[in-house]
């Protein structure tokens, strides 16, 4: 009997140690290499849906900890928990259509920087981006809704604006130019962001996201 209940033990510890290298197999690696990880299992169909238990969400009752905080776009077919395969608690993040960043936007990174202490901050940027077209359709005319403020921030580079022709022939292009703009706003960003960038402490990754593949690709 006593070996049999021995037997049990052993399993049960093996199963949990199972799940729980499911759960935190990438808690070594650094903040970049576990969204890298993260994509991967998600680009490859075989994501493993970590920290989703009621564990987790136990864990979670009095503090917080993610590890990256990701800037995207409000786009419906990029979620980030999705896309970098990551769980409740992982990832601090800021979405607005376009990716465009303002002030409450730098507040909430800020936030994240300071008090949770996130040292991976990722803008990312995808294929077909509704908010970018806009910008490329907009011909000068003027929106009559709060939209135009998207445009307007996408406009406001004057890398884009002085190439907007092109653009409209390679919208990849202004994707990427959209999404350094907003990488060289939050590095340049004072009082929090620029000091800790500056000094090494933290930091800003501009990404893309390609629907046709599911996979992000990092400019480093
Ligand atoms: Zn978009």
């Amino acid at each position: 009997m006593k070996k049999i209940l021995s037997f049990a033990a052993l399993i049960v510890l093996f199963n949990s140690c199972q799940h729980a290298t499911e759960n935190n197999g990438d808690m070594n690696l650094s903040a970049l290499n576990k969204l890298k990880a993260g994509n991967e299992r998600f680009a490859e169909d075989s994501p493993v849906h970590p920290d989703e238990t009621l564990k987790r969400k136990q864990e979670l009752k009095k503090e917080q900890h993610p590890f990256a905080v990701v800037v995207s776009c409000s786009d419906s077919r990029v979620p980030p928990e999705l896309i970098f395969d990551q769980g409740l608690g992982d990832l601090f993040i800021i979405r607005t259509a376009g990716n465009v960043i303002g002030t409450y936007e730098v507040g909430s990174i800020e936030y994240a920087v300071e008090h949770l202490h996130c040292k991976l901050v990722i803008v990312l940027g995808h294929q077909s981006c509704g908010a970018v077209k806009a910008f490329l359709e907009s011909k000068g005319e003027k929106h009559q809704d709060h939209i135009q403020s998207i445009v307007d921030y996408i406009g406001s580079e004057q890398e884009v604006t002085s190439i907007v022709d092109s653009l409209k022939k390679n919208p990849l292009l202004a994707v990427k130019l959209n999404v350094k703009h907003g990488v060289k706003l939050l590095k340049n960003s004072t009082p929090v962001l620029k000091p800790l960038v500056d000094k090494a402490e933290l930091n800003i990754i501009g990404a893309y996201y390609n629907l046709d593949n599911g996979k992000v690709s990092f400019e480093e």
